[in-house]
């Protein structure tokens, strides 16, 4: 089968034949329909966010299974499904008291070596590798879906409005009438923006510094959408002078972290949904830690069950209060990822959806 092979980082994507094998125990094969070109396969490429290689690069698709291997009961072939790349081992400390997005097992996949080319071992990106034709899976990986949802609009929710809708309702369980900020309208923060709208947030507030993300943020639900820098008047206007009582970080850069957590009110949230570099360096004084009282969160994969949100995405979609096709900028084919890639560095493209 042909796929997108990164085979050192900061070189451009290589698309060849690859050899699978399996499924084996536990494990299903899917051939894959959509696959999303999400901008943390773009931050491997580039080595901001470090990734074994060589890698078949790809986390956010959907397809139909194909085979099941010895021990699957809750998969039958044909069904569709949309792929997670967290696998929850269902029985350590995080899978037990209901936060299986924390489960240290839950990159386990990563190990599988199903995939190889020319005799060489290739892993699977981020344990799910859907930058390909096929791919395999743990049984828990694939979360089944109505087959009356295009495959193309279901791939979305496998990470960018999962992480971003479930950053506002799970993470930081937005209350309803509060002032939200949203800094970075990429494809996660977009779905931030729509996570707000559903939790019923006052003013949303959108900032990215090109136009044509605002106008979309606009659309799908932010009250106000700035630039970086009309933020602070933008700030005042909205919540009188205090700040927002939840900001959300999606960029993953100090520089940006700093600007939602100053314009969080006193008491208030900022929770970082990007992701940033081990290497980058946020700072913070302890008087201002101590003195203004605000809680900094993190956020992995907007703190998702996967088997209960993708459904509840999809059902927010089909109902029309959730828009996953604006999130969309091109459909492309598996030959056109670097393309891709430049245009998302360029900041001009929200989501690229590779159809296969
Ligand atoms: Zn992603
Ligand atoms: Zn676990």
């Amino acid at each position: 089968m042909r796929a997108a092979v990164l085979e050192e980082q900061g070189m451009p994507l290589r698309v060849r034949q690859v050899d699978i094998t399996g499924p084996r125990e536990g494990q299903v094969r899917v051939r894959i329909a959509a696959s999303g070109v999400c901008h943390s396969d773009l931050s491997v490429q580039n080595g901001t966010l470090l990734h074994p290689v060589p890698t078949v690069l790809g986390h956010e698709g959907s397809g139909i299974v194909t085979e099941l291997g010895p021990g699957v009961t809750g998969l039958e072939v044909g069904d569709h499904v949309v792929l997670s790349w967290i696998t929850p081992c269902g029985s350590c400390h995080a899978c037990r008291r209901g936060e299986s997005h924390l489960c240290p097992n839950g990159a386990s996949h990563m190990l599988s070596d199903h995939l190889s080319a020319d005799g060489e071992t290739l892993i699977p990106g981020q344990g799910l590798a859907t930058f390909a034709e096929e791919t395999i899976v743990p049984e828990v990986a694939a979360v089944r879906i109505d087959e009356d949802i295009p495959l193309d609009v279901a791939a979305l929710v496998g990470c960018g409005v999962t992480t971003g809708v479930g950053a506002v309702l799970n993470t930081a369980r937005v209350a309803p009438g509060s002032n939200v900020l949203v800094v970075g309208c990429g494809g996660v923060g977009l779905s931030a923006v729509q996570g707000a709208r559903l939790a019923g947030a006052l003013h949303i507030v959108a900032v990215d510094p090109v136009s044509s993300k605002r106008d979309t943020a606009l659309r799908l639900g932010a009250t106000h959408a700035v630039s970086p820098e009309d933020l602070p008047e933008a700030l005042r206007y909205v919540t009188g002078g205090p700040g927002f009582d939840y900001a959300f970080e999606v960029v993953g850069i100090p520089e940006t972290i700093r600007t939602a957590w100053e314009a969080t009110r006193s008491g208030g949230t900022t929770v970082v949904v990007g992701a940033g570099s081990m290497n980058g360096k946020v700072e913070f004084s302890p008087f201002e830690l101590f003195y203004f009282e605000r809680s900094l969160r993190g956020c992995v994969y907007g703190s998702a069950v996967p088997a209960r949100d993708f459904p509840r995405m999809l059902e927010y979609w089909r109902q029309g209060r959730l828009d996953l096709e604006s999130l969309v900028s091109h459909h492309i084919d598996l030959d056109d990822v670097n393309s891709a890639f430049d245009a998302m560095q360029s900041g001009e493209t929200v989501r690229s959806v590779i159809r296969f």
